[in-house]
């Protein structure tokens, strides 16, 4: 599932191919990830645009169209954005393309149908709800001495704070329990209850964690864990009941809110 180091790989990827091109053709099916849209509508919205840039924040993705308008992404849990020759055959999953003015299409593959496509008045994009709710992007919280220490609070798990996207925007279930790992930090901590020092050694694994992640993201596509073939490149997610890679314990598996946390109990207190 994406979080914001593959949402960023993304971002990457998507403006370096599509800055300063022009649609000159989009198509979709009805229905998810198409929300608030008809088919007919997206097409055309998108149909003659001007491609202006791509921003992100936490995991929601925002192509900058002329005209003041702004395509809204989130890839949900399979979304993702390939490259093809304009006439290329379908790619499977495929829900959405944009035929651009270099003879290439972009094509939203999702087979889920969990991501969302939107198209909004670029103004109208911060009061959207989905952004409206989002706390800062966690790069640029961690980054930050004290920043993460400042906005956790109250006692709730750790684990389940980290993920709440109004508090830190792009953490999910994957590099929430890698850096707990990393900083040797139990997930049912109460998140207020982290001394400033623990909270800065959290963020700089939290930050080390997901840029690391976006390092090895060398091909032009994302691979996610589930589509197979890819090996599992985390130290403690997914691996439970295999040795813990710091004491040789088993790694154990909970739930927090529903998501799978991956933990050892000795190293981390
Ligand atoms: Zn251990």
């Amino acid at each position: 599932m994406p979080e914001l180091p593959e949402v960023e790989f993304c971002a990457r990827r998507l403006r370096e191919w599509t800055t300063g091109r022009r649609i000159v053709d989009a198509q979709a099916q009805a229905g998810p990830p198409l929300r608030d849209l008809t088919p007919e509508a997206f097409a055309v919205g998108l149909r003659d645009r001007r491609i202006d840039g791509v921003e992100r924040l936490g995991k929601q993705l925002f192509v900058r169209l002329d005209g003041d308008a702004t395509l809204l992404v989130h890839l949900g849990m399979t979304g993702k954005f390939v490259r093809e020759h304009r006439d290329a055959a379908d790619r499977a999953g495929e829900r959405a393309r944009l035929a651009l003015d270099d003879g290439r299409s972009l094509r939203f593959v999702d087979p889920r149908r969990f991501g969302r496509l939107r198209l909004l008045a670029t103004p109208d994009v911060p009061l959207h709800p989905e952004i409206a709710s989002l706390g800062e992007d966690a790069l640029a919280v961690c980054a930050r001495p004290g920043g993460l220490a400042a906005i956790l609070r109250g006692r709730r798990p750790i684990k389940v704070a980290l993920m709440d996207q109004s508090v830190l925007a792009g953490v999910g279930n994957i590099y929430a329990s890698e850096a707990l790992f990393a900083a040797g930090i139990s997930p049912d901590a109460p998140a207020g209850s982290l001394t400033p020092d623990r909270a800065d050694a959290l963020a700089l694994h939290l930050r080390a964690c997901m840029l690391e992640s976006l390092e090895r993201e060398k091909d032009s596509e994302i691979a996610y864990l589930h589509e197979g073939g890819a090996e599992n490149p985390f130290r403690i997610y997914g691996r439970k009941g295999e040795p813990c890679p710091a004491c040789g314990d088993p790694v154990r598996r909970v739930e927090h809110a529903g998501r799978g946390t991956y933990f050892c109990p000795r190293c981390q207190t």
